[in-house]
């Protein structure tokens, strides 16, 4: 059940890096929903946030799945959260210059945009470290979804 990504990054993303995330995942979001993944913002509900600032999405609470389905009747679970600027908690320090940050997605479908994010991530700032739980099939949509929709493509400019 738990489905726990676990990445380390620095402190402060530089923001062409940011500008370039953003804007190669605002691009695969449409294929995202097209294959049934459906994101929102934060809280499970209105528009995922994707800004030069950084990008925060969920799963969508209001799915109309069943209740028997397997995310009973909730797309949602932690949100996820990949801001240029990281805030770390009092007790945190960073290993290395990184700092170590979460999301737990219940493998609920969002599961796959929040590793397509990371790879995405890891691909502008390479130091960026992932490790996901049971990743090895989620990582392996997440990159299939990226060399189709995303690095196929010449690249193009931040237009954010
Ligand atoms: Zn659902």
């Amino acid at each position: 059940m738990g489905y726990t990504h676990y990445w380390r990054r620095p402190a402060t993303i530089p923001q062409a890096a940011m500008c370039a995330i953003a804007d190669d995942f605002g691009r695969v979001v449409l294929t995202l929903d097209d294959a049934g993944i459906k994101l929102s913002g934060g809280h499970g509900e209105d528009a995922p946030h994707i800004t030069p600032e950084g990008v925060c999405f969920n799963g969508l609470s209001n799915c109309e799945h069943s209740p028997t389905d397997l995310c009973e009747g909730d797309c949602s679970h932690e949100a996820f959260a990949f801001l240029r600027i990281f805030r770390p908690a009092d007790w945190q320090r960073p290993e290395n210059g990184l700092f170590l940050d979460t999301c737990k997605t219940a493998s609920k479908s969002y599961n796959v945009a929040v590793m397509v994010l990371l790879l995405i991530a890891k691909h502008h700032v390479p130091q960026i470290e992932i490790s996901t739980e049971g990743g090895g099939r989620t990582l392996g949509r997440g990159a299939t979804i990226l060399s189709k929709h995303i690095w196929a493509r010449k690249r193009m400019s931040c237009e954010l």
